[in-house]
């Protein structure tokens, strides 16, 4: 059985696709804010390559001159801003004038070259050409981008292979063309698989290309918002929900890891007298110390505000409070640059007040309000008489004595034994 194609329907095909992933790119460039200027590019190139086929396809029906110029013209053009989207989709320099001047120039050649058969020949090789090289300009920019770090490295990979291989596809037909002149006749049915292979290309590529770069997109916003998630963007440490569930996997592990709750004392006083700029440098600060002395396997999260919580996966209670009391006088002795002095309220719970995240976070915070009413800057444990067995009560809080000036007071370890 002989099989039969039909080059000009899949030129055809090929052209509305293009089309379809312009306006697919187009609308998606919005998705990504970063990725916004390299999709715009990535559409223009697809418009016109899929206006190029679509030349193609029309031979016949439009002016053979037409159809081969508009078709080399706007083909090999494409390329070029395809080149340009690469740029802009891995951060290299922007060249939007080599795009535009690659374009001119091939208008100029391809006017020069006109549509008389005699020239398929070498307007065919300079279309390869072109396109090999911009593909193949576009590798290492890929591979940089890749070694640099991506969220996106998988869609980066293929962006990279499907270049690689563009070029190369280029390049044969170059060496081919050479030495055999056109190999496919684009006038109606060819026989043969082996005919098939560049047109399938020409009208496959595009699309194939158009999917890598939506991949490479969603996989950066899936980045972002994973990042957004579970780091928290003023201090880098893990937000609520990262450390909840961070803290939930370590706890279904069978893990007995101590809690403490961080509350800093008198923080909007910080705002008031230093502003809103001072306080958050404050709070950058202290998550910088809670990372410097605490065990690298320290899970730390910021749980709202001047609340954080902290970790500690390996240590026993004892352990677990000790650590407190050293953050507490790291705090204290810390300068902040302000006028004021910055200090810390702890409240330290263990799996010994139970199994569950919610009991150990409710032990904790109450324990942490009894610090508060003692006076701030200081530790409370499980078994302190400051540790509240009743359920917290803000007025007393409100009304809780400062205690004296916490520079001067070392930390009250106050747990027993
Ligand atoms: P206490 O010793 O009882 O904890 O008193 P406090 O002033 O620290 O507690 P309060 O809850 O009254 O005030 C907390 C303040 O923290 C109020 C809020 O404006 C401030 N705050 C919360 N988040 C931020 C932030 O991201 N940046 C800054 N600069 N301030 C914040
Ligand atoms: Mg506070
Ligand atoms: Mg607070």
């Amino acid at each position: 059985m002989t099989l039969v194609f039909d080059v000009r329907t899949l030129l055809f095909v090929g052209s509305l696709s293009s089309l379809a992933c312009t306006v697919m790119l187009w609308s998606s460039r919005g998705l990504h804010l970063p990725s916004k200027v390299g999709l715009r590019w990535a559409a223009g190139s697809q418009l016109m390559f899929g206006l190029a086929m679509g030349a193609i396809a029309l031979r016949g029906a439009i002016p053979d001159l037409l159809s081969f110029q508009i078709a080399n013209t706007l083909g090999s053009g494409a390329a070029a801003l395809t080149y340009e989207g690469v740029r802009r989709l891995t951060g290299a320099r922007p060249l939007p004038w080599l795009a535009v001047g690659t374009n001119l120039a091939l208008l100029a050649v391809n006017l020069l070259l006109g549509s008389d058969a005699s020239q398929y020949v070498p307007r065919l090789q300079l279309n390869s050409a072109v396109h090999a090289v911009f593909a193949a300009a576009s590798v290492p920019l890929l591979l940089g981008r890749m070694r640099r770090g991506d969220d996106a490295l998988g869609p980066l990979r293929w962006a990279a292979g499907f270049m690689v291989l563009f070029a190369i596809g280029h390049l044969l037909r170059f060496a081919v063309t050479a030495t055999n002149g056109a190999l496919v006749s684009v006038d109606g049915m060819v026989e043969g698989p082996l005919q098939m292979l560049m047109p399938t290309v020409f009208a496959l590529g595009p699309m194939v290309y158009a999917m890598i770069l939506l991949g490479l997109v969603n996989g950066r916003l899936a980045g972002d918002l994973w990042r957004l998630a579970t780091i928290d963007v003023l201090t880098g440490l893990r937000t609520r929900r990262s450390f909840v569930d961070e803290a939930r996997r370590m706890l279904d592990e069978g893990g007995r890891p101590v809690l403490l709750m961080l509350d800093l004392d008198r923080f909007k006083q910080v705002n008031d007298r230093h502003g809103h700029v001072s306080g958050d440098r404050v709070l950058v600060q202290f998550a910088r110390l809670l990372r410097e002395h605490s065990p690298a396997n320290s899970v730390i999260g910021r749980h709202g505000g001047e609340e954080f919580c902290l970790l500690l996966p390996q240590a026993s209670p004892d352990e677990g409070h000790a650590h407190a009391l050293r953050l507490c006088d790291a705090v204290r002795s810390a300068s902040f640059g302000l006028s004021m002095p910055v200090t810390v309220s702890i409240g330290v719970a263990s799996t010994a007040d139970g199994g569950t995240l919610e009991a150990l976070l409710l032990a904790a915070d109450r324990r942490l309000y009894g610090a508060k009413a003692g006076g701030r800057d200081r530790v409370v444990a499980a078994d302190d008489p400051l540790a509240p067995d009743t359920e917290r009560m803000p007025e007393a809080l409100q009304d809780a004595p400062d205690a004296s000036p916490p520079a001067s007071r070392p930390p009250q370890a106050l747990r027993a034994g």
